[in-house]
């Protein structure tokens, strides 16, 4: 393959301008995504805030489950008392009974804590579950969150050198092709070169003419696709690279 140190430049150069491409992208992007994934973590936090909320309301009612129950025993034994000192057996009748409602009531409250409490230990095994689930899934976020920010600061230092080198590769080529280059990346979706495999332009997705094809693989200047115009690059020329 004869020597054709042009499009070797130009191939580098696409790569560092698609590279910048990507950056230029990103800087735009990753405060966006930043935000997301802060308010993901912001969701995920409330979701769970309110299942606390929740856990402390049973508790509240467990509380107070608690007082009526004392309220009920206190009850029970005042009742008690008074039967050593009701008179007539019609009164005592009325107490008796009156003690068996308080029993049932009491019973209804028991029942009532029994259920609470078990509600209440499932509830705080979940939440046990699930602190642990948005502590690991924050951490998790947080990692992102820090690696998308380290690239961000770091992007406009990597932007620079990109131009620095961009501009060192320019200048060694020859002016018209520099100006082809920089033509080309402005008219083409920013992109100036393109490989050619089996004689298919992968810009645009032609056959080039045979003719043309042949003189692409030889490498001996720089040659430009009939249809969309950009630089055409062998892609066998890869494969000696990478060999
Ligand atoms: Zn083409």
């Amino acid at each position: 393959m004869a020597e054709n140190v042009s499009i070797e430049i130009l191939y580098k150069l696409q790569k560092i301008d698609s590279d910048l491409g990507k950056l230029e992208k990103q800087i735009a992007e990753f405060p966006e995504a930043i935000k997301e994934i802060e308010t993901e973590i912001e969701k995920a936090k409330n979701a769970l805030d309110e299942r606390h909320e929740q856990l402390k309301k049973l508790q509240l009612k467990h509380k107070e489950q608690e007082v009526e129950l004392r309220t009920q025993e206190t009850k029970i034994s005042e009742a008690k008392d008074k039967m050593f000192k009701v008179k007539t057996n019609q009164e005592y009748h009325a107490l008796q009974k009156e003690l068996e409602i308080m029993r049932n009531e009491k019973e209804g409250v028991e029942d009532g804590i029994l259920s609470v409490l078990e509600e209440m230990e499932g509830f705080e095994k979940e939440m046990r579950r699930n602190d642990k689930g948005l502590s690991d899934f924050k951490s998790q976020k947080e990692r992102e969150i820090k690696k998308l920010k380290a690239e961000l600061e770091d992007m406009p230092k990597r932007i620079e050198q990109l131009k620095a080198e961009r501009e060192q590769l320019k200048s060694q080529l020859p002016k018209e092709l520099a100006d082809l280059y920089e033509r080309l990346l402005a008219y083409r979706a920013s992109v100036a070169i393109v490989t050619v495999i089996d004689g298919v332009c992968q810009g645009c997705n032609m056959a080039i003419p045979p003719q043309l094809y042949n003189l692409v693989l030889r490498n001996e200047s720089v040659y430009t696709c009939p249809s969309c115009q950009r630089i055409l690059y062998p892609v066998e020329l890869l494969h000696v690279e990478s060999a």
